[in-house]
């Protein structure tokens, strides 16, 4: 294991882009095996590759701007995805309405009959069955 934490010393590692790309290559040859088509393999190596160039890379600085950018562009869809699991996990005991004027997501309670939803945004008022 010495050999290997020399080998390591001064170099960027794994980081969050580097997952993303493993996984990313890993899809490409699941989809390369599936399909057949070879051209998709060429997409897998070329991530797998790249994904190992930056965590041997010696250029710490610059590999750690690709990750804060791919970070920026990754957690908002991330944060919509967690959001429509999260919907997904709450659909039988919640209900969900859109303001009327504001159109900010509201979540009720399920099976309180008739009730009157204050937004907290905008505060405006909607008579809504739950
Ligand atoms: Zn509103």
């Amino acid at each position: 294991m010495n050999w290997l934490r020399s080998f390591m010393m001064g170099r960027y590692g794994p980081d969050q882009l580097y997952i993303a790309l493993v996984i990313t290559s890993a899809v490409f040859l699941i989809l390369a095996s599936l399909t057949g088509w070879l051209g998709l393999l060429f997409f897998s190596l070329f991530f797998f590759i790249y994904g190992y160039f930056r965590v041997l890379s010696r250029n710490i600085y610059k590999r750690s701007l690709e990750n804060q950018k791919f970070l920026r562009l990754w957690s908002p869809i991330q944060s919509k995805v967690k959001q429509s699991f999260n919907r997904i996990k709450t659909l039988r005991t919640h209900k969900y309405f859109r303001c009327t004027s504001c159109k900010q997501r509201l979540r009720v309670p399920r099976k309180k009959g008739k009730i009157r939803i204050i937004c907290p945004r905008c505060k405006t008022q909607m008579i809504k069955k739950s």
